[in-house]
């Protein structure tokens, strides 16, 4: 590390919380799928802020969109109407193929508000006795930090010390139909789920496991509520990563992509027997849909309304995962790779050296990735990557696994 980053480094530790373990590299300018630092390194970007970067740094659509609502309006709270929410919910209920949308900020939010409208319309619509709703979870999902949320986390770390816990999750294991079956009672209002895992190291789950998830929640009255905030809007090459199995959940949960990478924008998108349990003063939010985040959530849906951005994903996914499956083959530094589009997750065998130490070794050679879970390394670089610059990132990859340090 120079001075001046280390400097840096210990500027930034000095008046913050350690709740995180970056790597030290200190960002000060970002373009498409590049990163440039304080000292003017450049790095390319295979994180893309897991996820909320799908349309890179700086996309000009994105930015001219904010820059533009910036000079007119940027906050009403819910308390009026302003004239961008009834054309973001208007857009993103059809581009989900759904009825109606409830807007609030963060992913967990999101979630949180996922939850709530499940018991609502539990104790409501389904008749569930007061105070009884169950919702079914998966074990290693990851759907968020709030006290509620990590109540049902499988994950110690981001779980200890929390409690006391929320009841009413009742956990399964990822992929396995008959744990679930068996888990469903009448007192079950919703099945909550990653079609994708991506904190848990991108798991794809077996095929037939979400069409199976969509027929169990459908004979027994169950909600099927499908976080897409890290999976969504075009990772993996369709706008949802349920369309792989042509599955249709009853609620899509969506944040991270929807905010472009400019502001946090989350949102709850399911139909009106299910979003209309909700009367006025029942839930809410004082930034949700503002104008500055519709602004650029309707960009965004346009965007993904072109079709171009899956597209891309299916085909850098193809020379992503061809790539990965050949380093794979030529040593044994690759144990497993597994995902979906331009999405990886990479088991790393620990003789090469724990995540956090190849991310290190990448970082020294100019790419930047995030561990996850000790030995596995993710990429989910920007869609707007070029193949070129793709391939240089997979080199340095197979630089730093070609020997054991
Ligand atoms: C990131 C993420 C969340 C939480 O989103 P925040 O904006 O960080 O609150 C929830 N679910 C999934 C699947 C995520 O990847």
């Amino acid at each position: 590390m120079t001075p001046a980053t280390a400097g840096a480094v210990s500027a930034a530790q000095a008046h913050s919380a350690h709740n995180y373990h970056p790597l030290p590299v200190v960002v000060a300018e970002a373009e498409g799928a590049w990163m440039t630092d304080i000292e003017g390194r450049r790095y390319l970007d295979m994180l893309a802020g897991y996820s909320a970067l799908n349309f890179g740094h700086g996309n000009r659509r994105l930015i001219e969109a904010a820059k533009a609502q910036l000079d007119r309006v940027t906050l009403t709270s819910r308390a009026f109407y302003h004239d961008r929410f009834a054309d973001f919910c208007t857009r993103l209920a059809a581009l989900c193929g759904m009825e109606a949308v409830l807007p609030m900020n963060t992913g967990a939010e999101a979630v949180e508000t996922a939850v709530k409208t499940a018991r609502k319309w539990g104790y409501r619509v389904k008749g569930v006795p007061e105070g009884m709703a169950k919702i079914v979870v998966a074990g290693n999902n990851f759907h968020g930090r709030t006290t509620t949320i990590v109540s049902f986390s499988t994950d110690h770390e981001a779980r200890a010390d929390y409690g006391p816990y929320t009841p009413g999750f009742d956990i399964v294991p990822y992929g396995d139909l008959t744990s679930l079956r068996e888990a469903l009672t009448d007192n079950t209002v919703a099945v909550l789920l990653e079609p994708v895992q991506g904190e848990a190291g991108v798991i794809v789950p077996p095929e037939g496991y979400l069409p199976g998830v969509r027929e169990l929640t459908r004979e027994r009255g169950v909600l099927f509520i499908a976080d897409e905030i890290q999976s969504g809007l075009g990772r993996t090459g369709r706008t949802f990563a349920c369309e792989h199995e042509g599955v249709v959940p009853d609620m899509y949960v969506l944040g991270k992509a929807l905010g472009g990478g400019v502001v946090p924008v989350s949102a709850v998108v399911s139909s009106w027997p299910v979003l209309g349990v909700f009367r006025p003063g029942e839930h809410g939010s004082t930034f949700g849909g503002n104008p500055l985040a519709c602004a650029v959530a309707l960009e965004v849906i346009g965007l993904l309304e072109s079709g171009e951005f899956q597209r891309r994903a299916t085909e850098l996914g193809h020379r992503l995962h061809h790539a990965l499956g050949l380093l794979a083959e030529e040593g044994d530094a690759v144990r497993a790779v597994r995902g979906r589009g331009l999405w990886a997750g990479v088991d790393v065998d620990p003789s090469y050296g724990t995540g956090r130490e190849i991310s290190e070794r990448l970082m020294e050679r100019g790419v930047l990735v995030k561990d996850t879970h000790s030995s596995t390394i993710r990429l989910a670089p920007p869609l707007v990557i070029s193949e070129e610059d793709l391939d240089w990132g997979l080199a340095r990859l197979r630089e730093v696994l070609s020997r054991r340090p």
